[in-house]
């Protein structure tokens, strides 16, 4: 069984901030009469029962970060899978944390125009810019592969050596790579990654980035055990008639396409 949860924390953005109205809004898309609920393999995902929808978190009051991570080791004692709505990308760090608690051992596929590898951004040791390096201190033997960079600064590449991450440039890419993982996936979806022509309601324009259709090709063709996933970054308040909403709805069906359909 797949849960879904919305993560709406913008609070560790450091351009805009806006991602935080984001899990509504692809709710919003994804139930919009425009279109309907079918994966592009064919699975009715409103009359499915492989997943349900645990609505938003509250982050009001308290330290956001212990209870997301609560949120999701609870998700993950319920649930086979999560996939959570951002939120900005620093929503990763303790959902991670929250995915160790039954999956110890997980491999992350992140894809992104920024590798969010800072030491430190802004005096914010949280900020979306470091997700990846609070994930890697705490876990070193983490194999974390990064797709769809470029962005990448003399601090974030020596950061990406320090840690062993593998890095796939965005200058680099091809169609026909097939990713390998042994084991438990976490796949991490800045939808930045893609080129800000097809995503308008996102914060920071890297331009020469992925297709819509590239990235679902990427989820479409992974067969490994994708246990759990993240869209976020979307900010409305910069979004076009909601496409960007749409884009991340399609995404959030194939991500569960790929996971009802891949053990
Ligand atoms: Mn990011
Ligand atoms: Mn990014």
């Amino acid at each position: 069984m797949i849960a879904l949860l919305g993560v709406p924390l913008d609070k560790n953005s450091s351009f805009l901030t806006g991602a935080a109205m984001a899990p509504p809004k692809i709710r919003e898309a994804f139930n919009s009469d425009s279109s309907n609920y079918f994966t592009e393999s064919g699975i009715d995902l409103k009359n499915s029962n492989k997943w349900r929808d645990l609505g938003d978190l509250s982050l009001d009051h308290g330290d956001s970060h212990a209870i997301i991570e609560k949120a999701a080791a609870g998700a993950l004692q319920a649930h086979e899978k999560l996939i959570s709505l951002g939120g900005d990308h620093s929503i990763t760090y303790p959902l991670v944390r929250g995915f160790w608690s039954r999956y110890p051992r997980l491999s992350i596929l992140h894809l992104d125009a920024h590798t969010d590898l800072y030491d430190n951004y802004e005096d914010n040791p949280h900020s979306h810019a470091s997700p990846f390096a609070r994930i890697l201190e705490e876990k070193p033997e983490t194999r974390v592969i990064q797709v769809g960079i470029r962005t990448s600064t003399t601090h974030t590449r020596r950061q990406s050596s320090r840690f062993g991450v593998e890095v796939i440039y965005m200058n680099e890419w091809r169609d026909d790579h097939r990713f390998k993982f042994d084991g438990p996936v976490y796949l991490s979806l800045d939808l930045d990654a893609l080129d800000p022509a097809f995503v308008p309601g996102i914060s920071h324009y890297e331009p020469g980035g992925f297709t819509t259709r590239q990235v679902l090709s990427i989820i479409q063709n992974l067969q490994s055990n994708v246990v759990g996933a993240d869209i976020v970054e979307y900010n409305p308040s910069r979004d076009v008639h909601g496409m960007t909403g749409m884009v991340a709805a399609k995404l959030m069906k194939e991500i569960m396409d790929q996971m009802i359909r891949t053990k």
